[in-house]
């Protein structure tokens, strides 16, 4: 069982920027799905954007809200 730990109050501001040993987490505000960031899956024209730019993208695969939130952190082995 692992869990994800977010660090809190921190954001690369632009997704390049990100250390590659940060997990990224797309969360879903309106429903509280939650799934691993593919960073790779950022279209080219998206590549150098701001977090807010990659998060107003973002669509729920669950419930098609238009309210995901990238989170940053990584797992812990429980
Ligand atoms: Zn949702």
């Amino acid at each position: 069982m692992r869990r994800f730990l977010e660090i809190s109050g921190w954001s690369p501001g632009y997704l390049y920027v990100a250390p590659h040993h940060v997990t990224i987490l797309a969360r879903c505000e309106a429903c509280g799905a939650e799934r691993e960031f593919d960073r790779h899956s950022v279209p080219r024209s998206l590549e150098y954007a701001l977090i807010p730019e990659i998060e107003a993208r973002l669509r729920c695969a669950t419930c098609g809200a238009n309210a995901g939130r990238l989170r940053f952190g990584s797992y812990l082995e429980a």
